[in-house]
Order: C-alpha cells, then structure tokens, then sequence
C-alpha cells in the first residue's frame, strides 16, 4: 500500500509535455524569427481547440506544455505531427535540473518502454552548462541507476532497442526516448498564399496538401452544378477540405455556380471541346477569385496523361486561360503514388465515395487530347463568357474550413 501511494503521488507530480525539433526552417538565415513566429502562431490556433497549451521556443526546440494536468496528449501530439515546419517531435517528461530527480523521472516515466525493450544506450546533451554533471557523466550515471532498476537490460551503444535521451536545458530536465518523424515541410503561409482547385477526386486534396507542405496558406474554389450534382457530392469536398485543413490550417472554400456556363458550352461549343472549354472556365474564374483573395498562384490535382484532359497539348491549352502560374504538383506522379500519399493524410476512403463531380456531368464521348488553340479559341467564343463570368463570381458561397 506504501508502495501504491509513492507511485501515485510522484506521478501526479510528473509533467508531461511535447518537444518540436524545427525543420528546414533552421536554414532561412534572416527570416528565421519570421518563420519561427509563423510557426508557433499556427501551433498555438490548432492546439486551442484540443486545450490550454503554453507553447515556447528555444534553442531550435519548441516546448508544448500542457497547462493543467488533464489535457488530452494524444490528441495535441496527433495535432502537432500534421504541423508543417516540425522535423521531429517527442513525448517527454520534465524532471527538475538535480540527477537525482532526473534518475527517479527517467526510471519512472520509461518504465514501461524499458520492461519491453533488451538493450538500451543513454545519450544526455546539456545545454545548460551550469548544470554541475557534463553529459558523459549524466549518462554513465542514469545508465548504472537503470541497470539497477531493470536487472533485465544491457547497455548497447550500437544498435540499442531503445535510446534515453536526456536533455538539460534552460527550463528544466528533459527525458524522453526515441524521436518521431514530424510533418517536415515549410510553415503554412511563410510562402505566400494560393488557390487549389478542389474537385471530389483522388487526386486535388493531394495536392493541397503538397503544396501547403510547401508553405502555402491556402484557399479553395470548387465548382458545383445543380441540379447535376447534388448537395451531398458538396459535402463530400467539405469532408475532404477539412481532412487537409488538419495539415495546411484552416481555409476558406468558395464554391462557384457552375450549371450555366456548362449549358452554355454543351448548347453552342462541339461535343469534342467541352471538356477543354470547361477547364478554361475554371481557369478564370479561379484566377479572378484568387486575385481578389491575394492568392498568386492556382493548383490543381493534374498529373501528365492521366486523362484526355491532362495531356500536353491539353494543358497547354487550359495554362493559357490565365495568367496566374499554375502548380500541378502531382504532375510527374503516377495514380498508385498519388493513391499512397491520399492515404497517409486520411483522404482516400471519402475520395472513393461515388458522387458524380461536374467535370463528369457533361463528358464527350471523343474528347480532344491533341487539341489546338485557335480550335479551343474559335470554340469558346461561341459563347458570350464574360457575363457568365461574372453572374458565376457574384453568386459564389463561401464556407469556413477548420
Ligand atoms: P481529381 O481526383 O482531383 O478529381 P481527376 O484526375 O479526376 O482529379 P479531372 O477531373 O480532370 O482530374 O480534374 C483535374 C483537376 O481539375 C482536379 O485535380 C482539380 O484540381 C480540378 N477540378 C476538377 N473538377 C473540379 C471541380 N468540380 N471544382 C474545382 N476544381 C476541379
Ligand atoms: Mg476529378
């Protein structure tokens, strides 16, 4: 019973927070305070949602620390793997800065991952140099105190099961084992802002979240034509928008009224140049929401062959509606790489749900893959575009994606 209770009570008082190691924004040189404030900035927005969270940089290391002693870790460390500009995050516990306290945390706080494991090795880095131990001693010493307690364990400096590492620093002990892989990447919005094209497909939450990897803050614009597609096919591109808002923050969508203009291109355009005409539409009206918007720049899910629509000639013809450059990230990908990605950010199984998306409503039968310019042109001026155009922009609803 004695027992019991010195466990329970030196667990209640052990505090448990989250350490980010900085990725590649380590190499900005003078924009690195603007990065690193960015970064820490999103961290604070999405970790509000899961709980009060103090959120600290130091020394290329962030600190999350939870502020009271229920706050759910599992949810802020999914929260913090997704965040963009993080290399490497970990659990870790904080022990006061004396070796006794650091020892007794260590053997406490890894007990289960060191019943589990054969062979282990310490590796102590002090920062704080007027800590009175250099690291080869804290190492020697938390090695021998752990042998001690776990009479099964080996020292294996080659090829341990598990590494203990223990970081003394400005505000205290650190003590945790192994490190995760963190989202990599570049802060969200440190690159300026752009404007992805989001259909229900595979492929354009991929490459939201691709180029949001990028720094990128972004915004949406969908395109809808009802009655031809539904309201449930909408929400499925909500779904799909708030599964990459996990990686790239929160965004705004715009959906666009696209009906008219589809009936315009299938009344007065050949049946061979719809698909083409209709991305040009795209094109422009994505432009002008995303000037508006500040974006500078369109993305879209394209990927070089992948359908009649997406060959050389066919892009070339759809790149010169605008004037914006146009990211195609999944370009040289091919579907089984595209699908790989889809999954890991959990975008796959709502993609595959079967809602018909505009671009599928009025298919030809014989699209153009080799078309031509002047044909795509002489086409499209059939149709008196630009008060479609703006009838399209002025009826456009938005929706906060979080
Ligand atoms: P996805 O899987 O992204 O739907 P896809 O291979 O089906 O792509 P297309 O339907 O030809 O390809 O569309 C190519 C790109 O055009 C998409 O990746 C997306 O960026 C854009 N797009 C297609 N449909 C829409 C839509 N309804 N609204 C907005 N953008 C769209
Ligand atoms: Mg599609």
């Amino acid at each position: 019973m004695g027992i019991f209770v010195h466990i329970l009570s030196s667990r209640s008082y052990m505090k448990e927070i989250i350490l980010l190691k900085l990725g590649e924004i380590v190499l900005k040189g003078l924009n690195r305070k603007n990065f690193e404030d960015k970064l820490l900035r999103s961290i604070r927005r999405r970790l509000y949602k899961i709980g009060e969270f103090q959120v600290k940089a130091a020394q290329s290391t962030i600190y999350v620390e939870p502020v009271h002693d229920d706050a759910d870790m599992d949810e802020a460390e999914d929260c913090v793997s997704k965040i963009f500009g993080i290399a490497a995050y970990a659990r870790a516990c904080v022990a006061e800065k004396d070796l006794d306290k650091i020892k007794e945390a260590a053997a406490e706080y890894l007990s289960e991952t060191l019943e589990d494991c054969k062979t282990f090795k310490i590796e102590a880095k002090r920062s704080d140099k007027k800590f009175p131990f250099k690291s080869p001693e804290i190492s020697a010493e938390l090695g021998a105190y752990l042998l001690e307690k776990f009479p099964h364990l080996t020292v294996d400096v080659h090829q341990p099961d598990v590494v203990v590492t223990v970081e003394v620093r400005d505000f205290g002990a650190y003590i945790r084992s192994g490190l995760e892989r963190g989202a990599g990447g570049i802060p969200v919005g440190t690159g300026g802002k752009a404007c992805v094209l989001i259909s229900g497909g595979i492929d354009s939450p991929v490459a939201s979240f691709m180029m949001a990897k990028r720094g990128l803050e972004l915004m949406a614009v969908h395109f809808a034509s009802p009655p031809y597609t539904s309201e449930r096919a909408e929400e499925k591109v909500v779904e799909l928008l708030s599964r990459v808002a996990k990686y790239s923050g929160r965004l705004k969508m715009y959906t666009v009224p696209f009906t008219k203009i589809q009936e315009q291109i299938r009344e007065k355009c050949k049946e061979d140049y719809f698909t083409i005409i209709m991305r040009r539409f795209m094109m422009k009206i994505s432009e002008r929401l995303a000037q508006d918007k500040g974006a500078q720049a369109l993305i879209t899910g394209e990927s070089l062959g992948q359908v009649a629509s997406q060959t050389i000639g066919a892009i070339a013809c759809t790149d010169a509606a605008c004037t914006m450059p146009v990211f195609r990230p999944l370009l040289g990908m091919d579907k089984e790489e595209i699908i790989e990605i889809s999954r890991k950010i959990n975008t796959f199984e709502v993609s595959i749900q079967p809602y018909e998306d505009c671009c599928t409503v009025f298919t030809p039968k014989h699209p153009r893959t080799r078309p031509e310019l002047q044909k795509v042109l002489a086409e499209e001026e059939k149709i008196d575009s630009e008060p479609l155009i703006e009838e399209a922009i002025l009826n456009v609803a938005v929706r906060d994606i979080v």
